[in-house]
């Protein structure tokens, strides 16, 4: 018997990182409201005015309509009708130094995720352990060892991946030896298994793109972060027989081993561009420099011209290809936006070598200045990448 794959579908941008952790802020004050109140939604007016998203249709409850999205992500769940707030949601609400970033929160919760999933109706202890995301990970990372393409189709999630039963805990090895099933999704299991690869894209070292999950890291990211294992290694706990419980445990976060992205193997990169943030700008940094991120951008916009000082670099040094740098314009701890489409490009601009070092300076001394870690919100960071901009001397 096949282990189907169920997740939400139609609210990707609910699961925006950044809409997460605006989510998670207001989730944790509500912590223990009564969801079910008579003629009341006790969620709906603070999470829109806390996210700016609509949350819609307004006819119906928040949680009844968006329960999944909170669930899925680690959130909240209910327990006798009052809202649960996770150890998940109070790690990604948090702020100053305690905040994470999105390659953070991502690798505490890819090795977590299973199924059978407590948030599910459907949700029997007994079931197979499947660990959708490690499943993934391994196929594509196992491709990387031996050199071969690192991307993976939906197609190919459901006939390789679902199809042979892969659970995600099965060595390495496993999953080069793979053969393609006949297997196919049937009704909306397609768009629920696209949407979980979205998700998960938002790590700093996936994208998606035209239909596919690809695998982006340099072999020497590969080597620095110990091939990719905390994202690889399923952190078993035995199911729970009642559902609240096995929700609990799997989102709880104490008496753990937490594997922070960040500091699983060496020190932060060091670059100069960067030296300057008392965190580590490792999301930025992998993002920045993702060879397929530079080849999307350039296929869609192939000018050569740099968005800050218009300088057109192929035609002031003609025996050059391509200077440019691609900057990413959001909070410096922020995910690239998603969407149906794909890897957004929207927050992605082209820089020269100079521009983007004399960038990242302005950032710094206005970080310094307001003695701040990181942008507060994709405004902020777009007005100080635009104050940057009209600064300079032409
Ligand atoms: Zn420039
Ligand atoms: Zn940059």
């Amino acid at each position: 018997m096949v282990t189907k794959w169920h997740w939400d579908q139609g609210r990707l941008n609910y699961f925006q990182f950044e809409n997460l952790k605006a989510i998670a802020h207001c989730l944790q004050k509500l912590e223990g409201v009564v969801i079910n109140q008579k003629d009341f939604d006790p969620l709906r007016a603070e999470l829109e005015s806390y996210t700016g998203l609509p949350f819609a249709p307004k006819s119906y409850r928040v949680w009844r309509n968006y329960k999944r999205v909170f669930e899925c992500s680690f959130l909240a769940t209910t327990i006798n009708s009052q809202l649960y707030v996770t150890d998940f949601c109070k790690k990604i609400a948090a702020s100053g130094a305690k905040k994470i970033d999105v390659d953070e929160f991502l690798s505490l919760f890819i090795p977590r995720f299973r199924f059978p999933f407590a948030a599910f109706t459907d949700y029997k202890k007994s079931d197979n352990l499947v660990y959708p995301f490690c499943a993934v990970l391994k196929y594509l990372i196992s491709n990387f060892q031996l050199g071969k393409q690192t991307n993976i189709s939906l197609e190919d999630v459901f006939s390789v991946i679902i199809g042979n039963n892969c659970t995600g805990l099965e060595p390495i090895e496993h999953y080069t030896k793979l053969k393609a099933t006949k297997y196919k999704p049937d009704g909306d299991e397609t768009r629920q298994v696209r949407e979980m690869m979205i998700f998960i894209s938002q790590l700093s070292i996936l994208k998606w793109y035209k239909g596919a999950l690809y695998l982006d890291i340099s072999a020497k990211d590969f080597e620095d972060y110990n091939g990719f294992q905390h994202l690889t290694n399923p952190m078993y706990k035995e199911p729970k027989q009642i559902r609240e419980e096995e929700y609990l445990s799997m989102t709880s976060l104490t008496g753990q081993i937490v594997y922070p992205f960040k500091l699983q193997s060496r020190e932060i990169p060091t670059d100069d561009i960067f030296i300057e943030g008392k965190r580590t700008r490792v999301t930025h940094i992998k993002i920045e420099r993702s060879p397929l991120l530079r080849r999307l951008f350039f296929d869609k916009y192939p000018d050569t011209v740099c968005d800050m000082c218009v300088c057109d670099t192929t035609q002031r040094y003609p025996w050059t290809d391509n200077l440019l740098e691609v900057h990413h314009i959001l909070p410096l701890s922020s995910s690239l936006s998603i969407t149906g489409e794909g890897t957004s490009l929207n927050d992605v601009v082209g820089l020269c070598p100079n521009c983007h070092k004399s960038v990242h300076t302005y950032y710094k001394n206005w970080l310094n200045k307001y003695k701040v870690d990181d942008f507060r919100s994709r405004n902020e960071a777009k007005e100080i990448y635009y104050q940057a901009k009209t600064s300079i001397v032409l």
